[in-house]
């Protein structure tokens, strides 16, 4: 059978009734699973049958809508997690404990940076932050004998940075580590980074995959592409027997297209939890099934408003990659030909208040910490998520103090164009 679109993945992917049974996904409500027999529950405790026993490990639900995402990806397994954050500690974690180095686009999620910079510095875990514009030399310069991977956002939030995959993918591939992308904010609708040479895909499903600001949630999918054992020294975690299940070798009893996501669920799922909700699940599995419909909108939208902001001269610059003017817009087109996302970022002339002037009279559009849902919203960095920081910090983060960041949502453009447009006229 030939390969399925990806809008046909996002409607039917992962989970296929059988004669008379659910057409939706059902929501299996349950924390435990019955067996006849010990000796039945024994063999899935020590991997030697698939199944389920407790849902903090695995449940169905849960599983189904990771498969549609996994095959929306193209990759070999994935899993869902409780939150995003959860999905970027335990993907990097799974191959990067105590004394190991992680290399990271300094252009990543602000919690995703706290992770690798604060708490997980706190584990033994050393993090070097690269521009993602730098140089390949640059790049080379941050590996160290002990880089277990590199990390990047494919649209940086709130940045909006377009990540090169590729020149990101050659660097890491060369130094024999793989290459992780949080890829929330282009959705695999508009890129799919294992097509592009990345190693591991983690999502916020929180963000356009849920899209209706309903569950919090995250996945990882393993695209099964990079061979472990050929850098065995490096990743013993699963290149050498673990003695919490008999002394199984994951890299030799799950090969490459199971390995990672097999040793992620049995050791950090077991051990952490962040399990999410089998309800969580099917909500998500809702937000999913209209994501390649709605993603397209939020693109639309958000291009006809930054088209808007533009050419308006109370606005001092504009930063939104399907702009023809804007940095990235030919690495956007290159891996988003189709469109990006929904978040625009934007600068108000009168700096600081000006801007919260703005804000504070919009009508349609909720000042709101959030982004990617079907109702637009917009923040002021520097009066809320950066709010400790002075106006040269701000400027050193690529946060100037007159930033807005705007959220399109669903509505129809011109009316958030006029909502816009009568707050503007409220500055002087
Ligand atoms: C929101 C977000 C996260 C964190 O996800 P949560 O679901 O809020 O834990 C990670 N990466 C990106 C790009 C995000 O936008």
């Amino acid at each position: 059978m030939s390969e399925r679109s990806i809008e046909t993945k996002c409607v039917q992917g992962g989970y296929t009734p059988g004669n008379g049974e659910p057409r939706q996904i059902p929501i299996i409500q349950s924390t435990t699973f019955k067996y006849d027999t010990s000796e039945d529950m024994g063999k899935l405790f020590d991997l030697e049958a698939s199944g389920y026993f407790y849902s903090r490990l695995q449940n169905p639900t849960c599983d189904s809508v990771a498969a549609k995402i996994c095959e929306m990806e193209g990759g070999t397994a994935a899993m869902l997690l409780s939150s995003g954050q959860a999905a970027s500690f335990f993907a990097t974690f799974n191959i990067c404990e105590n004394g190991g180095h992680i290399v990271s686009s300094s252009a990543i999620y602000g919690g995703t940076y706290n992770l690798f910079a604060v708490t997980m510095k706190k584990m033994g875990i050393t993090c070097t932050f690269v521009d993602p514009d730098c140089t390949e030399e640059e790049l080379d310069a941050a590996f160290t004998p002990d880089t277990k991977l590199v990390f990047g956002e494919t649209i940086a939030n709130p940045a909006l940075k377009v990540l090169d995959i590729e020149k990101f993918a050659k660097a890491a591939h060369s130094h024999g580590v793989p290459l992780i992308i949080d890829n929330t904010f282009a959705t695999p609708v508009h890129c799919r980074p294992i097509e592009w040479g990345a190693d591991i895909v983690t999502h916020s499903t929180t963000k356009y995959m849920d899209g209706h600001g309903a569950a919090v949630g995250g996945c990882i999918v393993d695209s099964g592409k990079f061979d472990w054992m050929k850098y065995a020294d490096k990743y013993p975690g699963l290149c050498t027997p673990d003695d919490s299940y008999h002394g199984i070798t994951y890299a030799e009893k799950f090969g490459l297209e199971g390995a990672y996501i097999t040793k992620a669920t049995a050791q950090l799922m077991r051990d952490l939890g962040s399990t999410p909700a089998p309800q969580s699940a099917f909500i998500l599995n809702l937000g999913l099934e209209s994501l390649h419909v709605r993603i397209k909108r939020h693109y639309e939208n958000a291009l006809a408003v930054a088209r808007y902001l533009e050419n308006n001269d109370k606005i001092s610059w504009v930063s939104f990659s399907g702009l023809e003017s804007d940095k990235y817009y030919s690495l956007a087109k290159k891996y988003m030909p189709d469109g990006t996302c929904g978040v625009i970022s934007f600068g108000v002339k009168g700096g600081r208040k000006a801007a919260e002037q703005v804000m504070k009279s919009l009508k349609l559009i909720a000042i709101e910490t959030h982004v990617a849902d079907a109702r637009s919203c917009c923040l002021h960095p520097a009066n809320s998520t950066h709010r400790q920081m002075t106006e040269e910090e701000l400027i050193a983060a690529g946060i100037p103090s007159d930033l807005i960041r705007l959220s399109c949502g669903l509505e129809n453009s011109a009316d958030l164009i006029a909502d816009i447009e009568q707050a503007l006229n409220t500055i002087d």
